[in-house]
């Protein structure tokens, strides 16, 4: 029996794992959930699933589930040290995170440190502090394990060859609600055009990140650490079916892919029961009622997310931290409203060159960094 505690539970990639230990509870079981505020749909949870311990972000949120849930015998604990609790519980062998941002940095090396394999959904934390996550998953000899769809399809076309025969990564790229569009175009998009992703259902921070980009900037970044590739090797392909969902080339030219319908429980599933492949229910790919796959280099004029991603790789240190960052603020500032769309990549541009690189930060210096960031638009916006 697989034991695995979760975190951020309540979200997208949260309840389709919760989905996938539904359908296989006699091969896999739940330790640990964490959640930010949804007190209803994780009282839900915990009466279906069982965990010992179960987090809630605020404290305020953590005391109102402790009430609904008095007739169990969960742990009921809040903020970071209840994620740190969770990172840390014996009983779990594999950490799933699926939270979004940085949060997820510090319970992501606490879980390695205490020997926990960790399937990783929340590529904030790699993108920002991959310098310090890699070296800590060989010293502790854990595996880590890539949900992101993407990077699930890298690492199942890397299986059975050896990686220093790769030439190449592959990534490809939906392009978005907005591909095709111009600048001129994208000047007064509504928030609900940018949250309608053509082929992916995600959260809504994601979501808008695919919309610019970003995304795919973040996701380079994240291969890179994953893999072990120089940035030049990594490629973005748009492939606006999503049947594709990346590709390994190799030295002698051959490329290997993996496809399948856009469905994220293939890769979380993939990474909950790696080697094994699980039987999974879905729609399969019919190759004739798709007829053709298209694919074309993405438009960096307009979208300048990918850009900007290589540019922050370029320099290295605490500015990958600074673009996740000013992304992170600018995309919550779009959704209320108060930003245009094109202004993400104005801010995250212009925060980049406020920054003064800081090589090999720490951890405390990536979250000093993250918050001079958040000033530093707060102050811009104002
Ligand atoms: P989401 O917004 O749907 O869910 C986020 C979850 O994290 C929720 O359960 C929320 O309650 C929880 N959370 C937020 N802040 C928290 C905090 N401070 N403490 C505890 N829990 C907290 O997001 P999502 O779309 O599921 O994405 C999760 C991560 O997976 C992101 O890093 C995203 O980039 C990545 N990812 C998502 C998809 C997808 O299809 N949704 C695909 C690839 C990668
Ligand atoms: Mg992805």
């Amino acid at each position: 029996m697989k034991k695995i505690a979760l975190l951020g539970s309540t979200g997208s990639i949260g309840t389709q794992t919760l989905e996938i230990v539904r359908n296989n509870p006699a091969e896999v079981q739940v330790t640990a959930l964490a959640a930010g505020s949804n007190i209803a749909l994780m009282e839900e949870q915990i009466r279906e699933f069982r965990p010992a311990i179960a987090a809630m972000w605020s404290e305020t949120a953590a005391e109102e589930l402790k009430i609904k849930v008095a007739d169990l015998p969960v742990r009921v604990v809040s903020g970071m040290a209840g994620l740190l609790e969770i990172a840390n519980q014996p009983e779990a062998g594999m950490l799933v995170t699926a939270i979004v941002g940085m949060i997820g940095i510090r319970p992501t090396i606490a879980a390695i440190k205490a020997g926990k394999d960790i399937a990783l959904a929340n590529k904030e934390t790699l993108v920002t502090a991959g310098h310090l996550i890699m070296p800590l998953v060989r010293e502790y000899g854990v595996s880590l394990l890539p949900v992101d769809s993407e990077h699930s399809a890298i690492f199942q076309s890397l299986q059975g060859e050896d990686q220093k025969q790769v030439e190449r990564i592959l990534l490809t790229a939906s392009g978005g609600p907005f591909r095709g569009k111009t600048r001129v175009e994208l000047t007064e998009i509504p928030v609900a055009a940018a949250l309608a992703h053509p082929n992916w259902s995600m959260g809504r921070k994601i979501t808008i990140d695919s919309a610019t980009l970003v995304n795919k900037g973040l996701e380079v970044i994240e291969a890179k650490w994953l893999f072990d590739v120089r940035p030049e090797q990594i490629e973005v392909v748009v492939h606006p079916q999503s049947i594709i969902h990346s590709m390994v080339g190799y030295v002698d030219g051959g490329i290997m892919a993996q496809l399948g319908t856009p469905d994220m429980k293939l890769p979380i599933q993939y990474a909950l029961f790696y080697p094994d492949r699980k039987p999974l229910k879905g729609k399969r790919v019919d190759f004739f009622a798709l007829s053709t796959l298209t694919f074309e280099p993405p438009n960096t004029e307009v979208f300048r997310g990918l850009p900007l991603a290589y540019q922050a790789m370029a320099a290295g240190g605490s500015q990958p931290t600074v673009y996740n960052a000013a992304n992170e603020k600018a995309v919550s500032l779009f959704l209320e409203g108060k930003i245009k769309f094109l202004q993400i990549y104005e801010l995250i541009e212009g925060a980049m060159a406020y920054h003064k690189v800081i090589d090999n930060p720490s951890v405390e210096e990536i979250l000093e960094t993250e918050e001079a960031t958040y000033q530093y638009i707060r102050r811009t916006i104002s």
